[in-house]
Order: C-alpha cells, then structure tokens, then sequence
C-alpha cells in the first residue's frame, strides 16, 4: 500500500518504521525536522510537505498531539488525496472532534476511522499495540492489514467515534485504579504490612487488577515496572492527566456521571502541576503519601 504518515513522533516514528520493515511505501511527514529524520533513519521516505505526502496514498495516518491539530491536517489534506483513501487518525483525542473529522472525511469522499492506541512507546516500536476503532465495515477492512503490522489486536469498536470513546473509558478506569492501588500500598505502610505480602494477596484476590499486579506503584514487588526504575515514564503522568481530562470533557457532554474520574483528574492536575513531565504516572503514590489526612 501506498501509506502517508502524517506526525512522526515517539509514537508515529516507530509505528510508521513497522509498516516500511513489511513492504508498504510510506511517505512521511513532521513539522519537527528532528523527528522526521529519526522517522528517515528508520526507513521511512519523507515528503517535502503534507500534501505531497498524501497525494497518491492509498491509506493516510495521523498520529498528532490533539484534536484542533487533527482537524486542521484533516482541513488541509482531505482535498489533496486520492478518492476513496483511507484516513486512520491514530491520535488520542476527544470525541466530538473524532466525529467532526469523520464527517469532513466522509463530506470529501474518503473513508475514515478513529482508532486510537493503547500500549505506548514500547508497543509502538515493537508492533505491539491494541487498536481501538471507530467507522465503518468498509474502511476497518481496508485499515486492517496496516493494523496487523502496527499492533497485535484491532477491534472494531462500532461507528464514529467508538474508539476514542473507548480509549477514554479505559484510560479513566485506568487512572481511578492506579490511585485505588496507590492507596491500598499507602494504608498497608501506615498499618505497618509488609508490601511482598499484601502484593501476594491482593494479585491473586478480588482487589486484583492491571495497575498492582502487571504495573506496581511499589518498588520492589511485582513484575519490573517504573517504580523500580525511579518512576520514569513508562507512561506520563501528563499524558494520563490528557486522557482524564478528555474522559470528563465527554462526561460533561454526554451528561455521564463519573465522580471518580472527576477525582481523579483534579489530584493528577495537582501532580502534573507540581512535578511537570517526565515522572510516570505511578508516580502518584509517593505525592498521596505526602498528603496529610484532612
Ligand atoms: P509527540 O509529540 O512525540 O508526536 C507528535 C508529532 O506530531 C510531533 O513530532 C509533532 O512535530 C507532529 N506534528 C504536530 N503538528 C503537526 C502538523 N500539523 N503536521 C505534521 N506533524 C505535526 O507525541 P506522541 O507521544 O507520539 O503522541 C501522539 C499521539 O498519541 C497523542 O495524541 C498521544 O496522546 C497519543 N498516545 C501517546 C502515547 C505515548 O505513550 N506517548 C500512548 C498512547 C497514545
């Protein structure tokens, strides 16, 4: 396929390497030459410009910072693809924005999918990532060999919108059980229990879930994860605190009541405002632990 790839970051770079390492033609581009060439050394052709880029592509990809920025590219480069390529925005973004640029694709004749990613840097870089999608039969079955590469599983979460709906689901249950975990390790320390156990039995009983037992806000217990490397991302508190604040965005609009996630998102604004980027967003337990009871 004939695949433009639009936004080499830390996550586009690698993604658009993968699909360069399996035989596609994949003409990128940065607005960031740093992160362009990184993309070149990969394997990856560069366009002189977007539009270039997108001009014979069978399938386009985004993967950009947010949703005034997707909607801008989608502004400038719906009208300069071929009829009838595919636009997979990959970005995390909200809702609403999602939907709009399926519409201004659908409007210019294109297929399109929303189909943001779960797994971070190193899934991106080793093909491992999960797909959550959003758009039609149509376009998930064209997209779909390009997800093969890109990830390890796709689904097809429903129609516009579906997949960032989902991301945002997730990644505020996410952000709720970290701090729920946090909290369980932060009251076993005051009682005086000894971490190795309580991790024993909280991983194989019912307060068992992804953040104790795959990601440890502990040092020292569990499977590696950031806490054991000075909690260095991993994945960032500031990227966590964009996808809370997106997930209270859609509540707000959809009228969902979600008093955790709203809780949630104020004590990461808290973190992030204090600690800047750069620490993981397990991170949290060690600022929960420094509050006092009120
Ligand atoms: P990044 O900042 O490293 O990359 C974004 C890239 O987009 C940059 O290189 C920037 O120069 C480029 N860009 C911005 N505007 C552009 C434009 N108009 N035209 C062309 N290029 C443009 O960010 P990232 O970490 O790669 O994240 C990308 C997206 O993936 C975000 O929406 C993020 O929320 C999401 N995401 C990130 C992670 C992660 O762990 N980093 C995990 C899951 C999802």
């Amino acid at each position: 396929m004939n695949v433009a790839f639009i936004g080499l970051g830390n996550m586009g770079g690698p993604m658009a390497i993968n699909l360069v390492k399996e035989g596609h033609n994949v003409l990128g581009f940065d607005l960031m030459a740093e992160n362009a060439d990184k993309a070149k050394e990969g394997g990856v052709s560069l366009a002189a410009s977007a539009e270039e880029a997108v001009a014979t592509a069978d399938a386009v990809v985004t993967m950009l910072p947010n949703g005034q920025i997707v909607l801008s590219v989608f502004d400038q480069l719906l009208g300069k693809a071929p009829k009838g390529a595919v636009f997979v925005d990959c970005s995390t973004i909200d809702v609403a924005s999602a939907r709009e640029a399926h519409k201004k694709a659908q409007d210019a004749g294109m297929l399109s999918l929303d189909a943001p990613v779960s797994g971070g840097v190193g899934g991106a870089a080793g093909g491992t990532l999960t797909f959550m999608v959003g758009g039609s039969d149509a376009a998930f079955e064209k997209a779909k060999p390009l997800f093969d590469i890109m990830g390890q599983k796709a689904v097809h979460c429903g129609a516009d919108g579906a997949g960032q709906s989902a991301k945002i689901c997730n990644n505020m249950l996410l952000g709720i059980s970290m701090i729920g975990a946090s909290e369980a390790f932060n009251l076993a320390d005051a009682l005086g229990l000894d971490k190795s156990a309580l991790f024993d039995v909280i991983s194989t009983s019912s307060g068992s879930c992804w953040s104790v037992n795959n990601y440890c806000p502990v040092p020292g217990v569990g499977p590696q994860s950031p806490a054991d490397n000075g909690y260095l991302p991993g994945f960032d508190a500031a990227l966590m605190l964009k996808d809370l604040k997106l997930s209270q965005d859609a509540a707000g609009q959809s009228g969902a009541v979600t008093p955790l996630g709203e809780h949630a998102t104020k004590l990461y604004d808290a973190f992030v405002e204090k600690n800047g980027v750069g620490h993981d967003f397990s991170g949290i337990i060690n600022e929960l632990k420094g509050q006092k009871r009120s």
